[in-house]
């Protein structure tokens, strides 16, 4: 099988719509929030529903901007899943707060609230949950929880763009929400991400923050006629240039998720009986929530099947993939499991599932 021949797991869909978009971009400045961004983070905000958006240079950056305007740092705590992406812990680190792991459930793999409970503890100041595959994790529990307890929920919806949970959009249901543009993702401009946030004075924090701690932003508005450094902060400010990549991508959203939709379909329909047959747990379907098609996976009865499974894929030019390491059980990340604790789902999901490829340019056969 020669290399052309090989099924990826994902492939961002480009065409000559982005070319022309970022032509168009390279007609006036390509510096952060020009006419791209601004168009973007509107079309972002109304689709949404979100009351703030700003494009950010990658989903990790906006993890760290959203704790950092939330106030989060040294002495807190912030539950976040064991089973995820490095970037959702390593944004705790980056302000200087310790990430506590809970559990995931069962069913939509996201964090579960019954685990999350048992870790919250007065130095709580967050808890991040993360929409695995694209498929909203229980948020109204886990709403309610941070509500009670008075902690802040900010949600890791790097691959969540378009889903929904009970009607709204994923990453607008909490404090701040956080997307993610990789090359992997369903949306793309190669690397880029986006923060939404709900509260205004944490949104005008965000927005200082992101650019450098100065009031340029406003200066850019003409609400200000000269800036300077008002707050710490950092450079989290997307080009022009990848913003003109996200107008093009936006443009055929639709078109993006009917074909991933058609490619989950067409596994289900195909792999439901020998699935059946095997012990082999294809994604659930939750009536209060509508995924998008992210992932598609599937969970083996035990390691050596799925091991098995995706060497044989291999050989017949099929690239599958298993994640995540979960976090507590990495060389760094042991050092934050805390001594009695277990994470029997998070360890029994990583050493079962596997990933099919899944991306707009896979063809029906
Ligand atoms: C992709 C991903 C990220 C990181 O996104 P970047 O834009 O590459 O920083 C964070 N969290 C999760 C769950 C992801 O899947």
């Amino acid at each position: 099988m020669t290399q052309e021949r090989m099924i990826t797991l994902s492939e961002p869909w480009y065409d000559d719509n982005e070319t022309s978009r970022v032509r168009e971009a390279f007609s006036g400045r390509i510096g952060g929030d020009g006419p791209f961004c601004k168009r973007v983070e509107t079309r972002l905000a109304r689709l949404l529903g979100a009351r703030h958006v700003l494009l950010t240079t990658s989903c990790t950056h906006a993890l760290e901007l959203s704790l950092m305007a939330l106030g989060v740092g040294p002495g807190d705590e912030v539950v976040c899943p064991s089973f995820t992406f490095v970037s959702t812990a390593n944004a705790v680190l980056r302000v200087g707060a310790r990430p506590v792991f809970a559990d995931i459930e069962d069913v939509a793999l996201g964090l579960d609230p019954a685990d999350v409970a048992r870790r919250l503890t007065e130095r709580t100041r967050a808890i991040i949950p993360m929409h695995y595959a694209g498929q909203p994790c229980a948020m109204d529990e886990i709403l309610e929880l941070a509500r009670k307890r008075g902690v802040f929920v900010v949600e890791d919806a790097a691959q969540a763009l378009g889903a929904t949970y009970r009607g709204q959009s994923a990453g607008a249901l909490g404090d701040a929400g956080c997307f993610s543009f990789h090359e992997t993702k369903n949306v793309t401009c190669g690397e880029g991400g986006a923060l939404t946030v709900a509260d205004d004075v944490v949104a005008a924090r965000a927005e200082i923050m992101r650019e450098k701690g100065t009031n340029r932003k406003a200066f850019l508005r003409g609400d200000v006629d000269k800036y300077t450094w008002i707050s710490e902060g950092s450079s989290y400010v997307l080009s022009d240039i990848l913003a003109a990549v996200l107008d093009a991508q936006l443009d055929k959203l639709d078109e993006i998720h009917r074909r991933r939709s058609r490619a989950s379909s067409l596994y289900r329909a195909g792999l439901d009986d020998w699935a059946k047959r095997g012990g082999v747990r294809l994604p659930s379907a939750l009536d209060d929530r509508r995924g998008n098609d992210h992932v598609f996976f599937l969970l083996f009865p035990d390691e050596r099947v799925r091991d098995r499974l995706q060497a044989r894929l291999r050989s017949q030019g099929i690239l599958t993939a298993f994640h995540y390491v979960p976090l507590h059980t990495s060389a760094f990340g042991r050092a934050f499991l805390l001594h009695d604790q277990a994470l029997p789902v998070t360890e029994r999901v990583a050493s079962a599932l596997l990933r099919l490829p899944l991306h707009p340019l896979l063809e029906d056969d």
